[in-house]
């Protein structure tokens, strides 16, 4: 491979491949983005849902929220929020214990150091994903990479088999390309074939994939028992999280939308029991009915939403 690259391929839409895409996009590299989903966020992503009576309701089914540790990332968040692509979610959030049933701790309003993707959490991929010198692709899945030693060029293969171009360098953002995980859930073989890079499998396998179930809900009237808008919850065996999505900034629903997301022990208790493929209608009914009924037990007072859906994720 040549020190300089000019043509390269970018695996995923997350804001890692979203970010790389514009970054290398910026220093001059002609970027082509490819994503198996429909729409840019990966794990940021936002999800449409039709309650019955018509409504559109949209929740972020993945990342609630960031925070920003590095000066450099600051800087670019300023910079997103002058575009209105991000904000600050000043609103209170708490610590709720189950074992004594209260809040363990609340913190104070409006300085929360969290952020949120503006109107949606997908819109900072979106944005990257669109500049200038990147060209994206959704709705196409990279089933196979591999490197052409007389070209010195890695060949990009569709899932089907058919050519999505040949590239100088390529980016994946998503360990799921040479991951077993992809064989379970696809039935088919990992597009990178690890053999070639064998330093980089042993790294690989020491990141974690933590397995989470989310319920969106969606209510009538707002939760006004809760006195916070997102909280953790400590010692449950079923919830870890819980906040209110239509309390972000930039948000226009008229519903009140809350997001529970689950332990990875429960998760892993599910995935156990149905294995990992996607999971059917019946078990995420089942799975929504059980996050809902831990939420109800721990004595706030919630009452019946008007909906209610689980998916599967992983943080
Ligand atoms: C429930 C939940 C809660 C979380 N909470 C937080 C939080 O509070 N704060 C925080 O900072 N982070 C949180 N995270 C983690 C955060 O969402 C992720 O770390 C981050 O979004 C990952 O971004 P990424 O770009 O690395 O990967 P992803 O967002 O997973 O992007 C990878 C992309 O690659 C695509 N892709 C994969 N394989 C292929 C292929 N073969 N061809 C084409 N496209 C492909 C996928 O479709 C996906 O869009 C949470 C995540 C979840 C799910």
């Amino acid at each position: 491979m040549s020190s300089v690259l000019s043509k390269v391929a970018v695996v995923g839409s997350g804001i890692s491949g979203a970010a790389c895409a514009w970054s290398l996009a910026r220093n001059g590299v002609s970027v082509t983005l490819f994503e198996s989903a429909r729409g840019p966020g990966g794990r940021m992503s936002q999800r449409r849902e039709i309650a019955e009576d018509g409504k559109e309701l949209v929740f972020d089914h993945g990342a609630p929220y960031f925070t920003v540790s590095s000066t450099d990332v600051l800087s670019l968040v300023r910079e997103w929020e002058s575009k209105n692509l991000c904000a600050e979610w000043k609103e209170s959030f708490g610590v709720f214990d189950c074992f004594s049933n209260q809040f363990s701790s609340i913190e104070q309003e409006g300085v929360s150091g969290r952020y949120v993707g503006t109107p949606a959490m997908n819109s900072i991929c979106k944005a990257l994903c669109h500049e200038p010198g990147v060209e994206s692709k959704f709705g196409v899945s990279v089933g196979r990479m591999e490197w052409l030693e007389k070209d010195n060029s890695w060949l990009l293969l569709g899932i089907d088999g058919q050519s999505l171009g040949q590239f100088e360098g390529v980016v994946a953002s998503d360990k799921n390309i040479v991951s077993p995980r992809f064989t379970n859930v696809t039935g088919r073989v990992p597009p990178l074939d690890l053999n070639l890079i064998p330093d980089l499998a042993t790294k690989l396998q020491n990141i974690p994939a933590i397995p989470c179930f989310a319920l969106m809900l969606g209510f009538e009237q707002p939760l006004t028992s809760i006195p916070v808008r997102g909280f953790s919850i400590m010692n449950s065996k079923v919830l870890s999280w819980a906040y209110c999505d239509s309390s972000k900034p930039g948000r226009s629903s008229s519903s009140e939308l809350w997001i529970l997301h689950s332990t990875m022990e429960y998760a892993e208790k599910v995935i156990a029991e149905y294995g990992l493929q996607k999971p059917s209608d019946a078990t995420l009914k089942k799975v929504a009915e059980e996050l809902y009924q831990e939420f109800q037990s721990i004595g706030l007072s919630i009452p019946r939403p008007f909906f209610m859906k689980a998916h599967r994720c992983s943080s």
